[in-house]
């Protein structure tokens, strides 16, 4: 009987051990992907670039004379009825760590097996499953530089490579298409303005990796803090959807490091803090809800987001240039440098003392890259409620970063234009971009901060000294 392969965030076809077992056993195969609730519940950007990874990966399966079949509604119907379509006595998928999908993905297998079906899971989308890093005391970490001693030394397992035929049923269940889906309907700035920031699918993926290994890796240490210099991998972006695996990273940055290309270290560090995060959401799943740090419930948090000094910030008119190039890059191309996330994280959460949340359901659904443990922890980080976090007391200075870390103004002046000049390439996308829904004119003025940087720095100090917690 034929398996059903359930594919989620883990759009590729090479390193996808429940693909390979599959392939494995000689039995033909069904590559379904499914449209339920949690995909409806994804912010438009996430989304939308789901969308072009799921078509990315339909046209990879049919180069290799499979299918992918898709259809919506709830997960654990949908597979019950497609297992009653095509008789298939298997259900194989790669694992995922969110609680939201844990507890569907708990009760499908529970429910299949009880009905017969052989239903698997595999490990894939990390490199150290949650659950096997343990402190000496058998806790879990809270804290990375001991995390990251724990697994700098661990066997981390070749990358599979991707089947040569994948075989198929005698007759294919009916499918959606993707075009009735409108995965892209939310995106109120227009797909397009996006779309040339994208570099889609597993091959893409690889090449990027190859480029970031050959080109950028050895200045990596330097040019990884400058947003106005292309000096990261840019892999988060594909990592987010399985188009790529940490293993394969992994890998590329151990072969660079015993090439003493100085910057691989830092890079398999970085891809540790990946996996950092989804070690604390799995063990402290309140990391995506609630101040980690429960004492920071009392914080007097602005939660109200009509306030204009929201809205300016999500619009990247504070008048702060660091923090507007930063939102207004994240518009435009659906990513934002490193650098600028943690600057305008500071920014809203010390000096406009908006909760964390606000900021970080604005990234989601801005980013092309979201990752639901990455952003909870970047941003439970840059308000200080997290574990591991930058004190709330050290408010990052978006004037003074600009002359550390954008000393020339390539980066304000790429997102906010010249000083005087007429708007020109990502400067004046950005306004072509502008939704009605903001109602705003678009002209090329410059606001005036909405909190000059002293001001808001010494406002939130005093917020904190005078906290009852
Ligand atoms: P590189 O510098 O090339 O690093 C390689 C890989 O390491 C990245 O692709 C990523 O997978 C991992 N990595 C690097 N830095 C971090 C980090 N601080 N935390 C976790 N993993 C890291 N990253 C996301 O992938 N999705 C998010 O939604 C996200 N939201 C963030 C929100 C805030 C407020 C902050 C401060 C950081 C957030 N990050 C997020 C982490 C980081 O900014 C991005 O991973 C990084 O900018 C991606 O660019 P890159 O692929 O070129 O990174």
């Amino acid at each position: 009987s034929p398996i059903l392969l359930w594919f989620r965030r883990d759009l590729r076809l090479s390193d996808h051990p429940a693909l390979t077992a599959a392939v494995k056993t000689g039995r033909s195969i069904v590559p379904v992907f499914l449209r339920d609730g949690l995909l409806d519940d994804l912010g438009a950007a996430p989304k939308w670039r789901l969308g072009l990874g799921v078509g990315c990966l339909a046209e990879a399966l049919q180069d290799k004379g499979s299918r992918l079949i898709l259809r919506s509604g709830d997960a654990l119907e949908q597979l019950t009825q497609l297992i009653d379509e095509t008789g298939a006595g298997a259900v194989y998928w790669m694992r995922a760590y969110d609680p939201q999908s844990v507890e569907r993905d708990t009760k499908v297998k529970e429910t299949l097996k009880e009905q017969g079906v052989e239903a698997r899971s595999f490990a894939g989308h990390l490199m150290f499953e949650p659950w096997t890093v343990e402190t000496k005391q058998g806790g879990f970490y809270k804290v990375y530089t001991p995390f990251w001693n724990a697994v700098k030394t661990r066997d981390v397992a070749e990358p599979l490579a991707a089947p040569g035929e994948i075989k198929a049923p005698g007759r294919w269940p009916d499918s959606e298409t993707l075009d009735d889906w409108r995965l892209g309907a939310a995106m109120d700035r227009g797909a397009d303005v996006v779309r040339p920031f994208v570099q889609l699918g597993e091959q893409a993926a690889q090449a990027r990796l190859g480029a970031f290994m050959a080109s950028k890796v050895a200045d990596y240490n330097d040019a990884r803090d400058i947003p106005g210099t292309d000096g990261t991998s840019c892999l988060s972006e594909n990592l987010s959807l399985g188009e790529i695996t940490p293993q394969q990273c992994w890998h590329a940055g151990l072969r660079a490091r015993e090439e003493g290309k100085p910057g691989a270290e830092t890079f398999l560090k970085e891809l540790v803090w990946r996996e950092f995060a989804y070690h604390l959401m799995w063990h402290t799943p309140r990391l995506l809800t609630d101040n980690w740090r429960e004492d920071w419930e009392a914080f007097p948090w602005n939660e109200d987001e009509r306030k204009a000094e929201v809205k300016a910030w999500k619009q990247g008119r504070t008048g702060i240039q660091f923090v507007d190039a930063g939102l207004r890059e994240m518009y435009v191309t659906g990513r934002m440098h490193n650098r600028a996330r943690m600057i305008v994280a500071s920014y809203l959460t010390k000096h406009l003392m908006c909760h964390w949340k606000i900021g970080m359901q604005w990234f989601e659904d801005c980013l092309i890259d979201w990752d639901p443990a990455s952003n909870a922890m970047g941003w439970q980080w840059s308000a200080g409620s997290g574990p591991d976090a930058t004190p709330y007391f050290r408010v990052f200075n978006p004037v003074t970063q600009l002359d550390r870390f954008d000393k020339d103004r390539a980066y304000v002046q790429r997102w906010l234009g010249k000083p005087g000049a007429k708007l020109t390439g990502d400067a004046a996308r950005y306004f072509d971009a502008i939704p009605k829904s903001w109602n705003m004119e678009p002209d090329d003025h410059y606001p005036e901060p909405v909190v000059n940087a002293d001001e808001g720095r010494k406002r939130a100090l005093e917020a904190y000294e005078n906290r009852d917690f």
